[in-house]
């Protein structure tokens, strides 16, 4: 079992340097000592919760049970709390003693389908189904960071309002928690979350602008008596070929002129993950992610334009191209270079990585939070190669150092009270 200790030295040193972003009250590690009476007593605690969680996982819009666990656990805290927040959302506030702003911390809550063998051995109870994104991890940190904030009531500066959000998965979780007030009364002025990465336990990954890219959601359907199978393939080649990244090697088959004019860094990539006979005739689906809006529209224009010079003979096919299906995760640079700072206070410099650019393999839907109030989505590390556990989200291997809760719950609530007193009234 881990068991958390404040980094002494690094906040020593951080101390002496003086940081003059980092609030007082955080410097001088008030939340600290809360944290770490709190993980004390209850990481053990929130660590059955994580696997109670674990081993009974529902899928994006059934999240009944997990809701009534979150729920439950938030009003013994003393919570105000709102339950059927956009689905099987839940919304928790927590209101300090003294004034200040208000903050949001974002959790998701979905497992996903799943078949292959869960090696833990607090494996799903429900077949078919499994956490293997992480969000079970997610969800403890939330009510992690909602026990030691608790806790911290007295001293606590504003208002903390926990978003715990179903159906991330589907990408209309955060939609529908929007659209039903979670970011009105109160409305928080800025939003933290986290997800679960394959960085080693301990350490946390941002980055300024945009952190994951806007996915775009493709859909063809095939019709007519000609070979819908060959029509379908060549379909998927057309998709696929429009897949590009600045800075190819010369042998790369999409090389182009149009490649050579891209900003560095920029991509698109796009790929169709079924394809199969449907009532109508064929249907493919296909997701497309790209680095900017100028590479999104180049990437539709590429696939209309691909499709419309394909000579399928008597198959005709409809295209539906759903732009911004998920809006990008851009990451407010100022908070980043704030927390980051923060995070460096708790778990010294290589408690951060900076990870440098777009991670061009996944999206999120905490974007959508990202369009009305700034925010930053956080990777938290949760491999542990000494102990054989890869967390890299939906890979069939997916296994979550439970040690990085505690961690999570240490770096989130400091990050959250240095927010709330960097803005509250007549906080140094
Ligand atoms: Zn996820």
């Amino acid at each position: 079992m881990h068991t958390p200790t404040l980094n002494k030295r690094a906040w020593t040193h951080a101390t002496l340097l003086g940081m003059v972003l980092i609030s007082s009250s955080v410097r001088a590690g008030s939340i600290a000592e809360t944290i770490d009476r709190v993980l004390m007593a209850k990481e053990a605690e929130l660590i059955e919760v994580r696997r109670d969680l674990h081993s009974h996982p529902e899928v994006a819009g059934e999240e009944e049970r997990t809701a009534a666990v979150v729920a439950n656990r938030l009003r013994n805290l003393g919570l105000e709390v709102q339950t059927g927040v956009g689905g099987h959302g839940v919304v928790g506030v927590l209101r300090g003693d003294l004034p200040g702003p208000v903050v949001a911390y974002r959790a998701d809550m979905d497992a996903m389908a799943s078949v292959d063998p869960d090696p833990v051995s607090f494996a799903s109870k429900t077949p078919g189904v499994r956490h293997i994104c992480g969000h079970d991890m997610h969800t403890t940190v939330g009510l992690g960071i909602a026990e030691v904030l608790a806790a911290h009531r007295s001293e606590l500066k504003g208002t903390v309002k926990f978003l715990f959000q179903p159906a991330e998965e589907t990408a209309t979780g955060a939609k529908a928690m929007i659209k039903d007030g979670a970011l009105t009364n109160p409305a928080p002025t800025a939003i933290f979350a986290v997800h679960c990465a394959p960085l080693p336990t301990g350490q946390f990954g941002s980055w300024p602008g945009m952190m994951l890219p806007g996915l775009d959601y493709v859909q063809i359907k095939l019709t007519g008596e000609g070979d819908l199978a060959a029509a379908a393939e060549a379909c998927s080649q057309v998709v696929a070929s429009v897949s590009s990244t600045a800075g190819l090697t010369p042998d790369h088959k999409n090389t182009d002129a149009l490649d050579a004019a891209m900003e560095p860094g920029a991509f698109i990539s796009a790929g169709v993950f079924a394809s199969a006979a449907s009532d109508e005739g064929w249907a493919l689906t296909a997701m497309a992610r790209a680095s900017s809006e100028a590479m999104h529209a180049r990437c539709k224009q590429g696939i209309e334009d691909g499709l419309a010079t394909l000579e399928l003979g008597n198959v005709g096919y409809e295209l539906e191209y759903t732009e911004r299906a998920i809006a990008p995760v851009i990451n407010d640079a100022t908070l980043v270079a704030r927390s980051d700072e923060v995070l460096r206070l708790v778990g010294g410099d290589t408690a951060v990585v900076e990870l440098g650019e777009t991670t061009p393999f996944f999206s999120e839907d905490f974007s959508f939070f990202q369009e009305v109030i700034p925010g930053v989505l956080f990777f938290m590390g949760v491999s542990n190669a000494a102990e054989g556990m890869l967390g890299m989200p939906h890979h069939p291997m997916f296994v979550a150092d439970e040690a990085a809760i505690a961690i999570g719950v240490r770096n989130m609530s400091t990050v959250l009270v240095d927010f709330l007193e960097g803005q509250a009234p007549g906080t140094p």
